[in-house]
């Protein structure tokens, strides 16, 4: 192999297409030869500290014993089998504990293959219960608010951030949803009563065609990466029920424990009606998702003209995916998972704020496992990884953002070096 096939793999970068990344002008990629605990090897032997947890999945770190131990037994028994027909005890398993760690009122489960699939699942559950409820096929639409991110599928777009979300490239072919401005007021901060009046008009303005509010609580993560002030939620929710209007909380990305609460919800005390959890669900190891419900509107939509929920994945329930995710809550149960995530922030809270005072940067803020570093210009993201390579850590930007959310059994050392690293960063990024 030619040397500079060894990292930048040359057939790679003519055949093989990577997230959001052009095939003229690609962004470069890094070969990975393998990756345990905290740590990603490079092809050419380089050890990088992971910051990103692999998009917020691989929470308890890669090549975990217990994890790669539960896909081993699965396989043995049956890798998968169609759920059309079958059940089997590792979908059962996983559903019994998603219902203890969820919001009470959470009593069925449907499975799917990602995130973006879970939120068009939720999706259509709202619209499916929303006409059975009220008898009116105009109650088809959606509200959200600006800067959220739900994915890529064609309706999880469509409540995307209209800028960052790129819904010009798209035009006509996108639903047109209500969107409402981000609430300004901060996470542990003052709470701005003008922040809920935006939402207020629009529910009260178009009731009659909104089957549900969905949102990412507290954390909207690829859209901006922001931490909004609990009382929105709760006065969102109590607007939203006041109307006949579903809510759906996307926890994709703020499940299990990234928030330091086991979900985002908690923050606030006011529960969905639909839930989506994804990414770490399976601890990063494969492609699975959930929808979790109310039996109101489970029932709710049997009652209605289909009679049954319109969907059914060839993967649905997948066994090892089940097995695999049931092993990853196992071990959350065995250890104080608010102890483990307080540490972490306590730490980024101290070693992350110095990145204030520095020229170019917008604004430091740090909640549970999640620290972010806003600049005031957007960071040249292939240029910001050449350097993170050379240093040894594994940060990807994305736009004004900056920032980390490692694997939970990062230790202290580690997770110093990584917060050291992005400040020399984003420092070179500004000089
Ligand atoms: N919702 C949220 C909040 C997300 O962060 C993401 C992924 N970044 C998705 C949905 C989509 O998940 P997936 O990439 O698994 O389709």
């Amino acid at each position: 192999m030619k040397m500079e096939n060894i990292l930048h793999d040359t057939w790679d970068r003519e055949h093989l297409w990577h997230p959001y990344t052009s095939t003229i002008d690609p962004l470069p990629t890094y070969k990975v030869d393998s990756a345990h605990g905290a740590t990603i090897k490079l092809a050419d032997g380089t050890e990088l500290i992971d910051g990103m947890s692999s998009w917020w999945c691989a929470c308890h770190g890669y090549n975990h014993p217990r994890l790669n131990a539960a896909v081993e037994r699965q396989l043995h028994d049956m890798s998968h089998v169609m759920f059309g027909g079958f059940t089997h005890d590792p979908a059962i398993r996983l559903g019994k504990m998603l219902l203890e760690m969820a919001p009470d009122t959470m009593h069925n489960i449907f499975y799917a293959d990602s995130g973006s699939v879970a939120v068009e699942v939720a999706m259509k559950m709202a619209v499916q219960a929303a006409i059975s409820k009220s008898g009116d096929h105009r109650r088809t639409n959606f509200v959200t608010i600006r800067s959220g991110y739900h994915g890529d599928t064609w309706n999880a777009m469509s409540v995307c951030d209209p800028v960052t979300g790129m819904h010009q490239a798209f035009g006509s072919a996108l639903p047109v949803r209500f969107f409402v401005p981000q609430p300004r007021s901060r996470f542990g901060g003052e709470w701005h009563e003008s922040d809920i009046i935006p939402l207020r008009q629009i529910l009260d303005e178009h009731t009659a065609e909104i089957a549900a509010l969905i949102l990412e609580p507290i954390v909207q993560g690829a859209g901006g990466m922001w931490f909004y002030h609990p009382e929105y939620l709760r006065q969102a929710v109590a607007m939203c029920r006041e109307r006949g209007i579903y809510v759906i909380f996307d926890e994709i990305a703020t499940g299990f424990w990234r928030t330091g609460r086991c979900f985002a919800w908690e923050h606030a005390g006011v529960q969905p009606d639909i839930m989506c959890v994804g990414k770490g669900l399976t601890g990063g190891y494969m492609t699975m998702s959930a929808v979790l419900t109310t039996a109101e509107v489970a029932d709710t939509i049997s009652r209605g003209e289909a009679g049954v929920m319109m969907h059914g994945p060839t993967f649905m329930a997948n066994p090892l995916a089940c097995a695999v995710a049931a092993e990853s809550l196992q071990i959350m149960r065995e250890q104080d998972m608010g102890a483990v995530v307080e540490r972490m922030e306590r730490n980024m809270r101290q070693w992350l704020p110095p990145a204030a005072s520095l020229r170019g940067v917008a604004d430091v803020r740090v909640l549970g496992s999640i620290g972010v570093v806003e600049t005031e210009k957007p960071v040249d993201v292939g240029r910001f990884q050449r350097k993170c390579v050379d240093k040894g850590v594994w940060i990807r930007p994305f736009g004004r953002n900056v920032y980390i959310m490692p694997p939970y059994i990062i230790d202290d050392a580690r997770l110093k070096r990584l917060c050291e690293a992005l400040i020399e960063l984003v420092k070179e990024e500004a000089s």
